[in-house]
């Protein structure tokens, strides 16, 4: 294991402050990364959007907060969109404030996913390293990771072997998982709780299905997260019967993990390659038995018939039949996969041990 502390510069998503929840579940991640690091005794400064806040078990991060217009992410562009970057953006001036901070710093690690900070990896002294936290949804995207994959293959790290396959990569992928501060969920066994659903509300998320599925068995579908697209939100209400949804709102942790605990299994129904799927883990950490499509991240991290059930992509049929196995799954196997697979300590360790192996060639 690693002989010496490290300094590291840590770059957040320029998509929003973090506590915002627009950045996702990289703003989740990044608080583990942070948490995880600090415990293992290594330095830690946090680049990050103006408004960010860290809670305060990451106090001992130093934090440089950068104000500037937010990047628009990825997933609301085309395939074919060109790079954009508003004036006066916040991420070119993230990454010049890394890359100046970087000099004394023994690696930088970037969480915002986007063209700049990789296009720029091989042209810098700092040894920066990327945490890429989507899947490919844009060729211009798609292009620079193939670049740097041939270049600098050993600079980049994703969290599931299906988000990397979206990459043309020249070698095997380096993937990580992802990690969670499990004592923050507690254990619910309760199994006569609603269903319940969480992600920003989205279309690539597509909460549409859980809520049809809601629908056709009489139930009610809680719903946690960001309304990115109000419009989209609307509909999904006028495709089932008054009172289906029960909008719980955007949540911290705590309260979160709270309710979340209470259903009877969480329905998650990927649109797009999730690249992980945090939500996935925070259900199960409580207990809830996860039905999900096997699509992306969480076709790794649902153990079918252990800790849920994954059914074909897009089948709602299917989807509404594996609501109703929901009983046959122990919630006990939920939380204690995700104890055994997803602790932020064992991430922040796996994330050191890849960078150490780098810097060190
Ligand atoms: N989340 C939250 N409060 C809520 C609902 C969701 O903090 O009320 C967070 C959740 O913890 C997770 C993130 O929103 O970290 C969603 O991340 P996920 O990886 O599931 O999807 P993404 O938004 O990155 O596509």
């Amino acid at each position: 294991m690693l002989s010496r502390p490290l300094k590291f510069v840590l770059i957040s998503t320029p998509i929003g402050s973090l506590g915002s929840g627009k950045g996702g579940g990289v703003e989740l991640t990044l608080v583990s990364i942070i948490k995880g690091l600090l415990e293992i005794g290594h330095e830690v400064l946090l680049v990050a959007p103006e408004g960010s806040c860290l809670p305060s078990d990451c106090e001992a991060a130093e934090v440089i907060k950068i104000p500037g217009m937010e990047q628009l992410s990825w997933q609301h562009q085309n395939l074919d969109s060109p790079i954009s970057i508003p004036i006066d953006g916040v991420l070119p001036k993230l990454l010049e404030t890394a890359l100046t901070a970087g000099k004394n710093y023994d690696a930088i690690l970037n969480l915002s996913y986007d063209w700049l900070p990789l296009w720029v990896t091989p042209y810098v002294e700092a040894k920066l390293f990327h945490l890429i936290s989507m899947g490919c949804v844009s060729r211009v995207m798609g292009d620079v990771v193939k670049k740097l994959s041939k270049s600098h293959h050993y600079r980049m790290a994703f969290h599931t072997f299906s988000q990397a396959s979206d990459y043309e990569l020249v070698k095997d992928p380096i993937v990580l998982g992802n990690g969670f501060d499990l004592k923050k969920y507690s254990f619910q066994s309760s199994t006569t709780g609603p269903l319940g659903w969480a992600g920003r509300v989205a279309k690539e998320k597509g909460l549409e299905d859980a809520a049809k599925v809601a629908a056709l068995l009489g139930d009610e579908l809680h719903v946690w997260g960001v309304i990115e697209d109000e419009n989209y939100a609307s509909e999904i209400e006028s495709l089932v019967p008054n009172g289906t949804i029960k909008w719980r709102g955007f949540l911290k942790t705590e309260e979160f993990q709270k309710q979340l605990g209470c259903c009877r299994a969480f329905v998650n129904t990927p649109k797009w390659n999730e690249a992980y799927g945090n939500v996935v883990i925070e259900a199960m950490a409580c207990g809830v038995p996860v039905i999900s499509y096997d699509r992306g991240g969480p076709g790794e991290l649902v153990k079918s018939g252990l800790t849920g059930w994954l059914v074909p992509p897009d089948d709602i049929g299917r989807l509404k039949e594996a609501v109703l196995k929901t009983e046959k799954i122990d919630r006990q196997n939920c939380r204690d996969w995700a104890m055994q697979k997803a602790s932020y300590k064992s991430f922040a360790k796996r994330i050191c041990s890849w960078i150490v192996e780098e810097i060190d060639a």
